[in-house]
């Protein structure tokens, strides 16, 4: 397969410009220079598209699952061969190491189509027997066009998360990436073209999310809503989409707490939350990024975990000796070192970081040394709001009470990750913890089966699994009376 640079919408099959004639630039954060344009669309491209997809739907969802099934399978066969390809679009887009983007995001994107294309296979739905009156079946049909946009950090992995369930499920979509990180998905929309899918059934629009994004969500036609992003984005959102009564799938910020207790595997604990503070330079809505220290371990961890925060290769994505690669843009970079910034005024002693990093022959990109602070109170701006960058705060507690409301104060509820060997504190503090997923010696085991989200301000609904396929069906009860 030969991918081509030059971003074009994805529309009833075609490869297409936008009807404005206007483009983006799209920089690459390692290097801080354009490399590509995007299409600049508006309403009028997203009308196309949700025409493609009204045209698309009535044999899509009809054609029988197993057809879904194989289109799908060859998609993501087509996205393991061309590997490396996608790999190195990713990490130029993103900034994130090429090494992430080969074992992490790339294989996911092809996991969450296999995951869907089989799960539709198996897909049931519930019977109720009233005895000798009547059987109630739950018939669970596509809703027709829907919405799927998605955030920068993670772009194919996040897209195809959404995509999958829907096109399993028997919708036809009209998708918008971040218009800041655009080029998986316009290769996806070529591998699609070379697998088979129908013309129609996916269609890709890409652009500003005030304009082309809000464009899906404000259109009648479009009749659920399946969105990753910030908290304000998915606020905004929701208050459009509301009074239409569309269906939504809100999944969004964070500011999750990583407990740890004097007792766990010190070992595993240390290596794990130097990956869960900065995979991915911390861009990554699950990083912990408020790490609770219980007191008697406190000072034994501070020094080794700032030690190999110290050791941490920041530089050329493509290097595989790089741990952290650039920030996603110039805009991100300078917010969180507007937070570091805060950080001290909030009166935060930076134990490590804290500073732009120049790195040679990339000095126009956007880097940050992984940065680590204490002496902040649970309460302080600081650690309440989300920064998602290479920046965590160490604080450390006493008892199990005061560590859940220090963790429960917030207004996310997205993640939380306990470390301890004592099963019985592990199982209170995961039923007190406001997270919609608890890691308990572990982080980011995913298991695709289970339900994945947020509560409070980090969303609404659950994705995965047959989560996802719920939200993407409308249930209708049918009583047969006997
Ligand atoms: P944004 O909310 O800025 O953008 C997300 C997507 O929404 C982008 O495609 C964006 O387009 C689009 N968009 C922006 N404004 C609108 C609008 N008015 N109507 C419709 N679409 C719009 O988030 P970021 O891209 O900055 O991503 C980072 C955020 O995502 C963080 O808060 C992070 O926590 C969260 N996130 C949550 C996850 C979860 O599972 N809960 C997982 C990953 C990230 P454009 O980029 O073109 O502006």
């Amino acid at each position: 397969m030969k991918f081509e640079d030059n971003i074009r919408n994805y529309i009833y099959g075609e490869l297409e410009p936008p009807i404005s004639g206007d483009y983006i630039d799209n920089y690459n954060p390692s290097t801080g220079e354009v490399y590509s344009q995007i299409p600049d669309s508006d309403e009028r491209d997203v009308l196309r598209a949700v025409k493609a997809a009204e045209r698309a739907f009535p044999a899509w969802s009809n054609c029988g699952v197993k057809k879904r099934f194989r289109i799908m399978m060859r998609i993501a066969d087509i996205i393991e061969q061309n590997l490396d390809a996608f790999a190195k679009a990713e990490s130029t887009d993103t900034g994130k190491p090429i090494t992430l983007s080969r074992t992490i995001d790339i294989p996911r994107a092809q996991s969450n189509l296999r995951f869907f294309a089989t799960a539709i296979l198996h897909f049931a739905s519930e019977s109720h027997y009233m005895e000798r009156e009547a059987v109630n079946y739950t018939l669970r049909r596509p809703i027709g066009v829907v919405g799927c946009i998605s955030p920068w950090n993670l772009p194919l992995y996040l897209f195809t998360w959404k995509i999958a369930p829907a096109i399993a499920a028997g919708n036809c979509v009209v998708a918008k990436p971040s218009e800041v990180t655009p080029m998986t998905a316009f290769m996806l929309a070529q591998a699609c073209k070379e697998a088979g899918l129908p013309p129609g059934v996916l269609n890709i629009v890409h652009g500003h999310g005030h304009k082309a994004g809000q464009a899906i969500v404000e259109n009648p036609s479009v009749k659920a809503i399946s969105f990753t992003g910030g908290t304000q984005t998915g606020k905004k959102i929701a208050e459009i989409a509301a009074p239409k009564f569309k269906k939504l799938s809100l999944e969004l910020g964070g500011k999750n707490p990583n407990i740890i207790f004097a007792d766990c595997d010190f070992e595993k604990m240390m290596t794990t939350t130097i990956r869960s503070s900065f995979s991915n330079q911390g861009q990554i809505c699950l990083c912990g990024s408020r790490i609770f220290i219980e007191k008697h371990l406190y000072e034994v961890f501070k020094d080794e975990f700032v030690k190999r925060v110290k050791k941490l290769v920041v530089g050329n994505p493509f290097s595989e000796k790089t741990d952290q690669g650039a920030v996603v843009s110039s805009a991100h970079k300078s917010k969180v070192l507007d937070y570091i910034d805060l950080a001290k005024e909030e009166g935060g002693t930076i134990l490590c970081g804290g500073k732009a990093v120049d790195v040679p022959k990339f000095e126009k990109g956007y880097y940050l040394e992984p940065t680590v602070i204490e002496g902040l109170s649970p309460t302080c701006r600081t650690n309440q709001e989300e920064i998602f960058g290479p920046v965590v705060t160490l604080i450390p507690f006493e008892t199990e009470e005061e560590v859940v409301a220090y963790a429960n104060s917030t207004e996310y509820g997205l993640s939380a990750t306990v470390w301890t060997q004592n099963i019985g504190r592990a199982q209170r503090m995961a039923e007190k913890l406001d997270s919609g997923i608890v890691w308990v010696n572990t982080w980011l085991t995913r298991d695709l089966r289970t339900p994945f989200g947020g509560m409070k301000s980090s969303g609404v609904g659950r994705e995965g699994g047959w989560e996802a396929l719920r939200f993407f069906t409308e249930p209708k009860n049918v009583c047969l009376h006997l």
